[in-house]
């Protein structure tokens, strides 16, 4: 049987693109190399607990009524109902660098502005220019790269505010070293702090579910466990694929969320050499309700930074405990109070030295401890101490990340090189996903469907 349309990956972009898709065209079939699907943004069962697996929050929340917003927009392209979804918004969260500064914002943005007013008053008319000027820019026409460090610097004069505001804007959707793409950046300012945060009242189980429910009411089919080792090709034209099985699946066309230099591995026989990557370490710390008593109640992320500069790049060492997010998913409007909740921390990480260490199994292991009590540690300069009430936690280095999502050396935020139009030299084969460019859930999600509109249904 020939399928009109495969996307290869079940993560948010590769469901948004075939749920798009199937809307229109019967015969979509998505294909995921697990057994499960939500890529990077899925979850798992330990503890008699569901996990997620990268939830902090949702960024671009958007009130009802806001028809031309990103998040309303992804919906209407779906045809989904907002009233199927109960969207709980952030309380506040905080950028603070430690011995200098702290800033708070919210979903409401005049947080920001009053904050900056107070706290960097010489930048308020600055901190309006550069909204201004990124008004201007339409961040989605593909663009060399323009370094946002540098631009917001000159804009507001100020180091150390232009610090704070990207190291949120890094750590939730930069995939270069110590820098942003200008373009990225806007869209980011825009996605965090403009529109803001939120996540769904009960678990991205229940997001998923509804998705592929969503997908298979509109006829579309999904085969989970379905490695695509090889796209079989000649002259720039793509005839199908073959899965780790052996099975061989015809298509007309194909649309791959699984990365570039990902995709680029199935379509030759030859080694890929890939640029150097960003990793993290991620470490879910679940704790008795009593904790609370202890931690920040009205805060919902806290994004810090413990040194004297910002770096936000790969750590020499396994991992940089000197900045990093910490989330608590329990602090979110409208989420109920459990029992127990949870505390999430992320750290930038170095693949090289985990892949090293992870071929002697009882090493990574004992490793993997290490780093837990390491974060706790920092945490606890931060928001208070918890380590009493801990009741399970778990570690995910760039290994886990890899392992469970094959992307290339654990990157999340995938390869510094973004193919923002999706074309990457075929006539029937595009991408989407985190390596054109467009990161996080909504951003993943906004990519599938436009490629789809762009590149697919014209020809299907
Ligand atoms: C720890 C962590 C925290 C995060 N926090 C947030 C957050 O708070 N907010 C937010 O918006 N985003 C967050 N993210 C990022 C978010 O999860 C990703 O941006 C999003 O999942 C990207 O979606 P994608 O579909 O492009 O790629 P992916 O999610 O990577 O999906 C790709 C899919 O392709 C499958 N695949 C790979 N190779 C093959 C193959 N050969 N054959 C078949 N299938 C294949 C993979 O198994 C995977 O399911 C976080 C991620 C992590 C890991």
């Amino acid at each position: 049987m020939k399928f009109p349309l495969l996307v290869i990956g079940g993560g948010p972009s590769g469901i948004a693109a075939a749920i798009r898709a199937a809307r229109f065209v019967p015969g979509v079939l998505l294909l995921e190399k697990h057994s499960r699907l939500g890529g990077l943004n899925s979850y798992f069962y330990r503890n008699k607990t569901l996990f997620e697996t990268g939830l902090h929050a949702i960024t671009n929340y958007a009130p009802p009524g806001a028809k031309a917003a990103p998040l309303n927009r992804l919906l209407r392209q779906l045809k989904l109902k907002r009233k199927d979804f109960s969207f709980c918004q952030q309380y506040r969260s905080e950028i603070t660098f430690l011995n200098s500064e702290s800033l708070f914002f919210s979903n409401d943005f005049n947080l920001l502005k009053t904050e900056i007013q107070e706290k960097f008053p010489h930048c308020i008319d600055p901190f309006q220019r550069l909204i201004d000027f990124l008004d201007t820019l339409n961040p989605f026409i593909p663009s060399p790269f323009r370094s946002a460090k540098k631009i917001v610097t000159e804009i507001l004069g100020d180091k150390l505010l232009t610090e704070m505001l990207l190291c949120p804007l890094m750590y939730y959707g930069s995939s270069h070293e110590n820098d942003m793409d200008l373009n990225q950046f806007a869209i980011m300012f825009q996605a965090i702090y403009e529109q803001g945060m939120f996540r769904p009242k009960t678990t991205i189980k229940d997001f998923l579910d509804h998705l592929i429910g969503h997908y298979k009411n509109f006829g579309g089919e999904i085969r989970k466990n379905s490695d695509v080792v090889k796209i079989i090709h000649k002259n720039s034209k793509i005839y199908g694929v073959e899965l780790h099985s052996g099975e061989v699946i015809e298509c007309d066309q194909i649309l791959s969320t699984i990365g570039f230099d990902e995709t680029r591995k199935l379509l030759s026989d030859e080694q890929v050499t890939v640029l150097p990557r960003l990793g993290f370490t991620e470490t879910i710390y679940q704790v008795k309700a009593d904790a609370h008593l202890m931690l920040p109640l009205d805060k919902t992320i806290v994004f810090f930074n413990n040194s004297e500069k910002f770096s936000y790049k790969r750590p020499d060492d396994f991992v940089d405990y000197s900045s990093g997010v910490i989330c608590f998913p329990a602090n979110f409007d409208g989420i109920e109070k459990k029992p127990c909740f949870e505390i999430r921390a992320t750290h930038l990480a170095n693949y090289s030295k985990w892949k090293a260490i992870s071929a002697d199994k009882n090493a990574y292991a004992d490793l993997k401890v290490v780093s837990s009590h390491k974060t706790l540690r920092c945490l606890q300069n931060i928001v208070g101490n918890f380590s009493s009430n801990i009741v399970y936690e778990n570690t995910f280095t760039p290994i886990t990340v890899e392992r469970y999502t094959a992307k290339i050396a654990g990157a999340i935020y995938g390869s510094p090189v973004k193919v923002k139009d999706g074309d990457i030299g075929f006539s029937n084969l595009f991408l989407a996903g985190t390596d054109q460019g467009f990161l996080g859930i909504i951003g993943s999600m906004l990519s599938g469907v436009s490629i789809i509109n762009q590149h697919i249904l014209p020809k299907l």
